[in-house]
């Protein structure tokens, strides 16, 4: 079975590594360079971007990470995982930096305060059917990408909120907190692949 990390500094790491338990794969917390260095696929959680840097700087893990991106390994960012996997960020704090590896450039907190948080169908091709239930939470949007990546699913006013370069996929939204199990099994068969 494939072993794969979820990055555990911040976040909804336990609901990402349920999933993929589900899924049959081996499941590593990873907090250090050296638990990094034993998985084939890294999953960026939900949460705060802006600790996760600060706390992938503190811990030694940001060139680490970038590293393992630039190697080509899978790694699979839902919203505070997906604005640490853009190479550019639109609206972080001030000295917040990505890990970068996702020719995209993604805004933090796109939906503002009112609509913070909703839930809707959403039609992933990719994906088939039946459409995802996807779940924002304070999300961010892909606002700009580059010619490699593929858009893999938009809402309907055409914002991107679900992208794949190569072995890297990004979701605006949180697959893991409703039972949609087919992004994560997508991201095990790029490991698989790897
Ligand atoms: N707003 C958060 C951030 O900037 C992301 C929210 C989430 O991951 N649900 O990182």
């Amino acid at each position: 079975s494939a072993r794969v990390g979820v990055l555990a500094l911040q976040g909804d790491v336990r609901e990402h590594a349920r999933v993929l338990t589900a899924l049959g794969a081996d499941v590593v917390l990873v907090r250090r360079p050296e638990e990094l260095a034993e998985v084939g696929g890294l999953v960026l959680p939900g949460g705060e971007s802006s600790v996760i840097d600060k706390l992938s700087r503190l811990f030694g893990m940001r060139e680490p990470i970038r590293e393992a991106i630039a190697g080509g390994m899978p790694v699979y960012g839902t919203c505070a995982g997906l604005i640490l996997l853009a190479d550019e960020l639109l609206d972080g704090i001030a000295g917040q930096q990505t890990f970068g590896g996702l020719d995209a450039a993604v805004r933090r907190n796109a939906f503002g305060s009112q609509a913070d948080s909703f839930e809707t169908e959403l039609d992933v091709p990719a994906l088939g059917t039946p459409p995802v239930h996807a779940t924002f939470i304070r999300a961010p949007v892909i606002e700009r990408v580059g010619p490699s990546v593929d858009v893999l699913a938009a809402l309907d006013d055409g914002r991107i909120v679900a992208a794949q370069q190569g072995p890297l996929l990004g979701t605006a939204f949180h697959p893991e907190v409703a039972g949609e199990h087919r992004f994560h099994r997508r991201f095990l068969e790029l490991v698989t692949a790897a």
